[in-house]
């Protein structure tokens, strides 16, 4: 009997739903989605409400994926104006700084309106018009939502490219979608350092592709020396403080463009997500309220960067088209020191905190007193996105960060899906560790196997979803046959999510890794999840990464990457110890062939380890990495393939 939570008696009394509504509004959604998501849409302004509300074919000769197809709307209109009346004094955005002793800013749904009109008027006067493409390269300051609803305003395409890349990746986006407009700041400040970005910007521009780029604004963020290149750079401040505070926004059609993302590249090259506006808006919002539970007084923190998904969906659309308050961090979780995010917690009074599974498994590794030295008192509800959670980090936030007092909602999802697909409803559903547990609404999860034959029952098998949903992205940017084989070819009629998954006897979806981490020992399917999980379990493993290499009697075997808790050794008798742990938690066909230590593991700036990467080392092929330029810190592959080369 795995261990279970269900809903407490006091949380799902408050709460928007509880298990029974769950049962027949999915039925609901399923029989008809429809008549279900146009209700749903009701949930958004628009200049003119759809009428049209699924045309959608997944069929490969006749292939559309259409919602609300004649309806017109401003997703910015969404976020700001239409809460002016009944929320103008409400804060918005809550935004705290890198530094703590920097004062905290509290900016107002009317303060938020005027800085985006301002910022519209000024794109719109520097010639940019519906349809272009403008990058983002921002730190996670106020500005960079600022930005992103101005160009939602004039119906401009914003592509956010997160402040940590490099000029290399920064230029590769550019050049991808032709962006006319770069809007990037002097410096970004994070966990007390500065990221020279206007001159990483300037380094991206060099390379060939990028002419497109007529003009790049400068935030002033900490007045470091900056080389200002007359036309071309002019200060965000002096190109908008004259401007007006108002702006009529563009009547968007339900399918015109909103932004382009681009994944995080952790299977390959980076692929232009496209998403448009109706059905991205309704999806990211309504996902919002229900999966976190929404109530008009909460303080919502996602810590997700804007230059991820989950920085789109739930920093800045999800909660702000329903009027929430939304915080976002300049900073780092351990800087000054590792309790930041709690103390952040209580200072703003946080009730519902949303964050990755590597920055808890990080924390989890300094121990209880960096958070046990806090209250914490303030939250209700608290979220995972990323990767699997693994039981063990999922029961010290539990009980640890959580007090065992509140929720925790597993979502999973993908730049692709736009907002989460599988996750629970804090008020209805029974939590498992471990599980993402069941599909939101509308949501046709399905198992099959390589041929695309469905398995029923519980089993485990390849993730598909069997019928569209809202927020669908619609193509990747300049190539859809890209798009239409690599989700659609696969298993024909379904959009295939590359994930393995395991859904257990009670309807549970268990995500298992990519499909390709699946490693096949002697015909038996192991998920790398399963056993990073099972060494994660020890008392002494940080972190740890599984991948397959080929074995000459197995077919593949397991190779494993572990890093070790703070204070921690490595030694040959740990490393039969832990050979041993994972034979007597999983069983012998997963113990793994090698194990290497690890001083720490190629991650995504998502935190995703990319084990592509860990393949080739494994493999023993160090020349054939491929992309590392979305690496968070590319010199962990150099010390990754030294350790390799002494064993
Ligand atoms: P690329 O597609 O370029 O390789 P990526 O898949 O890492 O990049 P994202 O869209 O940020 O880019 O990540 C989505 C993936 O993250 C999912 O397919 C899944 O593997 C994983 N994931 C996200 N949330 C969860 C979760 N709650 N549980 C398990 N896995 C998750
Ligand atoms: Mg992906």
């Amino acid at each position: 009997m795995p261990e279970t939570y269900p809903p407490s008696a006091d949380f799902a009394a408050a709460a928007r739903l509880r298990a029974d509504d769950y049962a027949r509004r999915y039925a609901e959604s399923v029989r008809d989605p429809a008549a279900f998501w146009g209700e749903v849409a009701g949930r958004l302004d628009w200049f003119k409400a759809p009428t049209q509300i699924k045309d959608v074919s997944y069929a490969l000769e006749d292939f559309r994926i259409r919602w609300y197809a004649d309806g017109e709307l401003n997703a910015s209109v969404n976020c700001l104006d239409r809460h002016l009346e009944a929320r103008g004094d409400k804060t918005a955005l809550i935004w705290e700084a890198d530094d703590p002793e920097v004062p905290a800013r509290h900016i107002s749904y009317r303060e938020l309106h005027a800085e985006v009109c301002r910022l519209a008027n000024a794109l719109e006067n520097l010639g940019v018009v519906k349809g272009d493409r403008v990058t983002l390269y921002l730190p996670m300051i106020p500005e960079a939502a600022y930005a992103m609803l101005a160009c939602a305003r004039i119906g401009a395409v914003h592509s956010v490219v997160f402040g940590g890349f490099s000029p290399d990746s920064i230029a590769g986006r550019i050049a991808d979608c032709g962006s006319k407009l770069v809007i990037t700041a002097d410096e970004g400040v994070r966990g007390g350092k500065t990221i020279p970005l206007k001159k990483n910007v300037d380094e991206a521009l060099k390379r060939p592709g990028t002419n497109s780029v007529e003009t790049v604004l400068v935030v002033r963020r900490t007045g470091g020396a900056v080389d200002m290149q007359m036309p071309r750079d002019r200060w965000y401040d002096a190109v908008v403080g004259e401007q007006p505070a108002t702006h009529a926004p563009a009547r968007m059609n339900a399918e015109d463009p909103l932004f382009i993302l681009y994944t995080s590249g952790s299977t390959g090259k980076p692929k232009g997500v496209l998403h448009t506006t109706g059905g991205y808006l309704v999806y990211a919002s309504y996902t919002h309220e229900q999966v976190f539970d929404l109530k008009e007084d909460d303080v919502y923190w996602c810590t997700a960067d804007v230059g991820w998904v989950t920085g789109h969906s739930y920093l800045v659309y999800g909660p702000l088209a329903n009027g929430a308050t939304s915080l976002m961090f300049e900073g780092v979780p351990n800087y000054p020191d590792v309790s930041r995010f709690w103390q952040v917690i209580d200072k703003h009074r946080v009730t519902v905190f949303y964050t990755a599974p590597t920055a808890i498994r990080a924390l989890m590794r300094e121990g209880d007193a960096p958070v046990k030295s806090t209250s914490r008192a303030s939250l209700r509800v608290l979220g995972s996105v990323g990767e699997p959670i693994n039981p063990e980090a999922w029961r010290w936030y539990h009980e640890v960060v959580g007090d065992s007092r509140c929720p925790i909602v597993d979502t999973w999802w993908q730049t692709e899906t736009g907002g989460i697909l599988i996750a629970p409803l804090p008020g209805a559903t029974t939590l498992k560790p471990g599980s993402a547990t069941l599909p939101f609404f509308g949501i046709e999860p399905a198992l099959v196997d390589a041929n695309g034959q469905e398995l029923d029952g519980a089993t485990e098998g390849n993730l598909v979803i069997k019928d569209s949903w809202p927020g669908q992205m619609r193509t990747v940017y300049g190539d859809h046959q890209r798009f239409i084989d690599t989700y659609f070819k696969t298993y024909p009629g379904r959009y295939f999510t590359g994930d393995g998954c395991r859904r257990d006897e009670d309807g549970y979806y268990w995500i298992t890794g990519r499909v390709d981490d699946v490693i096949n020992v002697s015909g038996h399917r192991i998920g790398t999840a399963e056993v990073e999980s099972a060494l994660v379990a020890h008392a002494k493993v940080a972190e740890a990464a599984v991948v397959g290499f080929p074995h000459d009697i197995k077919g593949q075997g397991i190779y494993a990457y572990v890093t070790l808790n703070a204070g921690e050794q490595p030694s040959e008798e740990l490393r039969k110890e832990l050979v041993a742990w994972v034979r007597k938690e999983i069983g012998p066909i997963a113990s793994p062939d090698h194990l290497q230590w690890a001083p720490g593991l190629p991650k995504t700036r998502s935190g995703k380890i990319m084990r592509r990467i860990l393949r080739k080392i494994a493999e023993n092929q160090p020349d054939q990495l491929g992309d590392t330029s979305t690496l968070a810190d590319p010199s962990v592959v150099q010390s990754l393939l030294d350790e390799r080369k002494v064993k």
